[in-house]
């Protein structure tokens, strides 16, 4: 909106931009999409990010393409967009593409892979590595275009009844969990299910599961997760920088005029800066409520850790074997988180386990 009143008051209006150049106002069609998003309304981060993409994409083109954003459930349910995309049901969605992997295990890479890269390393990944290049031959048969648009940073590991001492407690679990991780976890005993966000509270509540894990303490506490079930469990493992897409439609973007792809495509990039940021600024007040509340911070025994680990690994062997994408892809982003963890345990983690760990807690003079 400053951007466009900047433009009135300096008389470059759309008049004076049709007079000066006919054929940009050709190319300037008017473009209404809509979007379907995974995650509710209630989730500003998440949710949010479509909100981002909508409102920048719209002022870029001064209101000529407008997106329109509905929430899970409102066109189709949270874990179907992939599908609605696909057959053009909506032009676009936003969503975490793991929750595909029964349709192809390679899904995980554009989200997250248990023991995987963090927020950082999946942005290099993708913008400088190969990663959206890798990528993109798995969504292209699925007649779609993906751009990263979002990251939660390293999440929690969820909720859960009872305490995890050991190995032992996992056997039998039903824990609402996302991803590879189900699978991973399975090797230990769990009994998985992937419900969308909407959806796990109630399941928890009535006890058809006994453990979820969802996102971090913002999203956490919202969702009222600490209602139902009180050790609250860290790290997730499982997602250490899951990482949302917006997936378009590949014959709705080849249409796009050329500008509009380039203002789309910033858009993602900001909603991917933004999510992260937003997470970060607000999870430390999130997390001290919710241990005022009664929550019981846990961390996950380093047997328990270790085993999902080697777990995981078997996982992507045989993942490997069954999915040509999931061969392909995991190859070339083996060696590039091979790379990164060698370059991270240089500076990043001398400082962060100096700098968070320091007794020394300095606080402003008066
Ligand atoms: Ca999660």
């Amino acid at each position: 909106m400053q951007r466009r009143s900047f433009l009135k008051k300096a008389g470059l209006g759309v008049a004076a931009g049709a007079v000066a150049a006919p054929a940009i106002v050709r190319a300037q069609p008017n473009i209404q999409w809509r979007l379907a998003s995974s995650f509710p309304k209630s989730l500003d981060t998440l949710y949010g990010a479509a909100e981002i993409l909508s409102r920048r994409v719209s002022e870029g083109t001064e209101g000529k393409f407008q997106i329109r954003v509905f929430a899970a459930g409102e066109i189709v349910p949270g874990l179907q967009v992939l599908d609605a995309v696909q057959n053009g049901t909506v032009q676009c969605g936003h969503t975490a593409p793991y929750y595909y992997i029964g349709k192809d295990p390679a899904f995980a890479f554009a989200t997250a892979v248990p023991f995987g890269l963090n927020a950082r390393q999946q942005n290099a990944w993708m913008y400088y590595g190969g990663g959206r290049e890798a990528v993109a031959e798995l969504f292209r048969e699925y007649g779609c275009v993906q751009f990263p648009s979002g990251n939660t940073g390293v999440q929690m590991g969820g909720w859960f009844r009872k305490e995890i001492k050991s190995l032992a407690d996992l056997k039998g679990l039903k824990m609402r969990v996302a991803g590879l991780a189900g699978q991973v976890l399975a090797k230990l005993g769990v009994v998985g299910q992937q419900l969308a966000g909407g959806e796990i509270y109630q399941a928890l509540e009535r006890g058809t599961i006994d453990a979820a894990e969802w996102v971090g303490p913002y999203d956490d506490e919202k969702l009222g997760f600490q209602k139902v079930a009180k050790y609250y469990y860290y790290p997730g493992w499982w997602e250490g920088g899951p990482q949302l897409s917006t997936i378009v439609n590949l014959k709705q973007w080849e249409a796009l005029p050329k500008h509009y792809k380039s203002i789309f495509e910033s858009a993602c990039a900001e909603a991917n800066v933004h999510m992260l940021a937003h997470y970060d600024a607000k999870n430390p007040e999130a997390l001290k409520k919710l241990v005022a509340g009664g929550a019981q911070l846990r961390q996950f025994p380093k047997p328990v850790m270790e085993a999902a680990q080697k777990a995981a690994f078997e996982i992507y062997d045989e993942a490997a074997k069954k999915s040509a994408h999931f061969r392909r892809i995991y190859a070339q982003w083996l060696k590039f988180r091979s790379d990164q963890f060698l370059w991270f345990r240089v500076a990043e983690m001398s400082y962060d386990n100096f700098t968070f760990t320091s007794p020394l807690r300095p606080t402003a003079k008066k």
